[in-house]
């Protein structure tokens, strides 16, 4: 699918506000997927990057809770087609020893994003 634009809630420095803005989404990458929210939420977590306290790459798109449906799949996706109904969570790779050992939410991956451009 080709890039597009939509709104989002960006976190452009820590210690700042939210800056709603329109932002451009590059077409689906290897092991990316597009998906219609149809609900989202901002944790704890998104706060606390938003006040300092987590070392994360901004400017950002915070967010790791939603549901919604997917509409587009890139490549190396498997077992999502478009349509399907999805709950979005934080990332974690499933590979390293703490999700190995049943704690995703310690993954060492948790905190890494692919800054904006
Ligand atoms: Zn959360
Ligand atoms: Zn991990």
């Amino acid at each position: 699918m080709p890039s597009l634009t939509t709104r989002a809630a960006v976190a452009r420095t820590a210690e700042d506000t939210f800056h709603w803005e329109t932002v451009l989404l590059d077409g689906q990458g290897p092991g990316e997927v597009l998906v219609q929210l149809v609900a989202s939420g901002l944790c704890h977590t998104d706060l606390s990057v938003l006040a300092g306290r987590l070392p994360t790459p901004l400017p950002a798109v915070l967010g790791h809770e939603g549901a919604g449906i997917v509409q587009a799949i890139g490549p190396d996706v498997a077992g999502l087609t478009a349509g399907d109904r999805v709950l979005l969570t934080f990332n974690s790779c499933g590979h390293c020893l703490r999700c190995r050992t049943g704690a995703p939410t310690r993954c060492t991956t948790y905190l890494k994003s692919t800054p904006l451009r």
